[in-house]
């Protein structure tokens, strides 16, 4: 992607709800051999829904009391659903000491003098908490049903799992039909579990994916697709999108994504519309043919 270059959008994808600031990467994008999305409020409307809590010895609502006092100093999209789920039950949240965001993993805090930690497999590996197996052959049941599980660690041992259900957005099923209709190869990544990736990528149609990227792989992986000379564009919303974004050919933001992935995008889809993908391609090669 070229960077910073000054803002410009053409009076036809503006009124389309398409802003391009980059007129260059327009152009490209007739020529991109991949198109790489994100899943979590790309693919994803990014809104979570609690479905299941499982807890081993708590009560189920003591254990979201305590998940909830953590994860209301953290601002991921996870996080904001346990605190509003926590808080529309009338449950009183405490207060944290020794808050840490792990990116792309999960968070850790000492509440009540427990110490909690809540977030992916990875994350309790990293910390060596101590496993439960009727736990894990719950995790991945839900996780095979789409849902993205976050694991709950109270001193060291697994105590229990939430249970989040994202919605696939309607116009990512048109996307991803039209866009390998045209040739192009549709490759999702993503920071949440193999088993959640697999039935999303599965229900839309996608052949590749690659999930458990962490923030900082993201950007590897559009690298590595493009040493095997493919132009690449990328579409993703989140902070973790930002470098990606701006090291794919065509980097595309969603409108409703964080500041800082709109700021690295080329093309910013103002109506969150992933179809808006397909309608930029036709874009791309209509404007260029006249420009010929
Ligand atoms: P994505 O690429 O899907 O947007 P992230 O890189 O933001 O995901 O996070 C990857 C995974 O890390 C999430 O699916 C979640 O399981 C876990 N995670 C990250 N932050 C939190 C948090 N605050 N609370 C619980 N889990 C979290
Ligand atoms: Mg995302």
């Amino acid at each position: 992607a070229v960077p910073l270059v000054v803002a410009f959008s053409t009076s036809y994808s503006a009124r389309k709800g398409i802003l391009v600031k980059n007129r260059l990467a327009l152009e490209t994008l007739k020529d991109v051999h991949a198109v790489v999305f994100d899943k979590t409020g790309t693919l994803t409307e990014g809104k979570f829904g609690i479905t299941n809590v499982l807890s081993s010895k708590l009560s189920e609502d003591e254990l979201l009391r305590l998940t909830a006092s953590i994860e209301k100093v953290s601002e991921h999209v996870i996080a904001r659903a346990i605190v509003e789920t926590a808080n529309s039950k009338g449950l009183k949240l405490e207060e944290v000491e020794d808050f840490k965001a792990v990116p792309g993993k999960g968070v850790v805090g000492k509440v009540k003098g427990y110490h909690i930690a809540v977030g992916t497999t990875l994350l309790m590996k990293d910390l060596e908490v101590k496993e439960d197996e009727e736990l894990l052959k719950r995790i991945k049941e839900l996780e095979s049903e789409g849902k993205t599980v976050v694991l709950i660690a109270i001193d060291g041992m697994l105590s229990g799992v939430i249970a989040l259900a994202d919605r696939i957005r309607e116009a990512s099923y048109l996307a991803v039909g039209e866009l390998k209709r045209m040739g192009k190869k549709v490759i999702m990544i993503t920071g949440d579990s193999e088993e959640t990736a697999r039935y999303v990528a599965r229900e839309l149609g996608i052949d590749e994916f690659f999930a458990r990227v962490l923030p900082h792989e993201k950007v590897q992986k559009v690298k590595d697709l493009q040493s095997t000379s493919m132009k690449v564009a990328m579409v993703g919303d989140g902070i973790n999108d930002a470098p990606a974004l701006i090291q794919a050919d065509v980097g595309i933001a969603i409108g409703s994504g964080t500041h800082i992935a709109i700021e690295s995008a080329d093309i910013i889809l103002v109506r969150n519309d992933p179809q808006d993908v397909v309608r930029l391609i036709k874009l791309s090669e209509v404007s260029t043919r006249k420009i010929l």
